[in-house]
């Protein structure tokens, strides 16, 4: 095994296995995903010893809930532009700037975040992952509505917040590295859970097809064995990631192949539920599943943009994995 590769962990494999039983039982999405599926696996991977000990146990059993703030108004894909400064004040950090899209920032106790904490460093290089309580005066949380009906996430203002200057994940400069791996889980193994969540969906809609009589269609029978095809395409990729991650301890660049896959496999199925439910589905069903497959209808076009947009996964494939020329800058 390569020097400074974390080395493999049952709990990673035994987490996602936990995910994908948790799932195909019809548990209800985890509000700890971001506690649990992000932040927890940075901090075994680049968390100081005391760091883990404080933040590990609680994000366990569920005590302490975590958001993740990364993007800005002006930095998303273009992560590393990012404004948000943090300095050195004697033995804490002096945080001012903004993050936008900050989901459950309302229902967090506290933010992993990203600052920046050399201005003059290359961009890449001058940023820290600092963690952070939410719950103090120089952070205002504001929440955006969309087009759900759901409250999803905030804009997150910070005038003058702090943290206790050992709250930093690995040292200062090393934010893009815990970013990195944070978002490795995030594309790779976090989201291994959702092929069962997304077999169950689809069982439902056969069902759903098979009342309405919309099975008798022949392209609609067509669509749906083309969508079964994509779901065990989707399970045999995950069982890849997680071999990967026995190798190698966590996802590699590949993790972007995964998250290509399911998030456009979701918008067509969300299409699908369409077809199968005819006019009906441009309302917002009131009885299940069409409740369910309705809003993951909508939340699906959100899911090509988080963690990462098709179009950075795509540059990152064609780059990191198939090592093909860099975009022009
Ligand atoms: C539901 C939801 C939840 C989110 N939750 C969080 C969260 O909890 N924490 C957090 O930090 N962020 C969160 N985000 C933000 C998310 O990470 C960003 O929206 C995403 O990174 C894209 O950034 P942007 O919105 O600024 O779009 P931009 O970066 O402005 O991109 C706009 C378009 O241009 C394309 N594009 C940009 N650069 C390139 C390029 N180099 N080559 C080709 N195409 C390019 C993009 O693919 C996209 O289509 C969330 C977003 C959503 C939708």
């Amino acid at each position: 095994m390569a020097e400074g590769v974390r080395r493999p962990r049952g709990d990673d494999h035994g987490r996602a296995i936990f995910a994908q039983e948790y799932a195909r039982a019809g548990g209800p999405t985890r509000p700890s995903f971001f506690s649990e599926g992000l932040l927890g696996p940075t901090l075994m991977a680049m968390g100081s010893q005391a760091q883990q000990a404080r933040f590990l146990p609680k994000i366990l059993n569920g005590e302490e809930f975590w958001c993740q703030g990364f993007s800005e108004p002006d930095a998303g894909s273009d992560l590393a532009s990012l404004k948000t400064k943090a300095v050195l004040d004697g033995d804490q950090w002096r945080i001012d700037g903004q993050k936008i899209w900050t989901s459950q920032a309302h229902l967090s106790d506290w933010i992993f975040m990203l600052v920046r904490t050399d201005p003059d460093a290359p961009k890449h290089k001058g940023i820290s992952m600092l963690l952070v309580d939410l719950d103090q005066p120089g952070i205002e949380r504001r929440v955006i509505k969309e087009m759900t009906g759901g409250t999803h996430f905030c804009e997150v203002f910070f005038d003058g917040a702090v943290t206790p200057a050992d709250l930093i994940v690995g040292g200062p400069g090393d934010g893009w590295k815990a970013s990195m791996a944070t978002l490795s889980f995030e594309r790779g193994t976090a989201f291994l859970a959702q092929q069962a969540r997304f077999a169950n969906d689809f069982t439902s809609l056969v069902e759903a097809a098979r009342a309405n009589g919309a099975i008798d269609d022949p392209l609609i029978r067509q669509q749906l064995a083309a969508s079964f095809i994509g779901l065990e395409l989707m399970r045999f990729s995950g069982y890849r990631t997680i071999t990967g991650i026995l190798k190698n301890g966590q996802p590699g660049p590949e993790a972007s192949v995964g998250k290509l896959q399911w998030t456009t496999w979701h918008q067509e199925f969300g299409e699908l539920y369409t077809s199968v439910y005819g006019a009906k589905s441009t309302l917002l069903a009131e009885t299940e599943p069409a409740r369910h497959l309705e809003h993951g209808f909508l939340l699906s076009r959100a899911e090509t943009i988080y963690a990462g947009a098709t179009e950075i996964q795509k540059n990152i494939v064609s780059e990191r994995v198939l090592g093909l020329p860099k975009e022009p800058g």
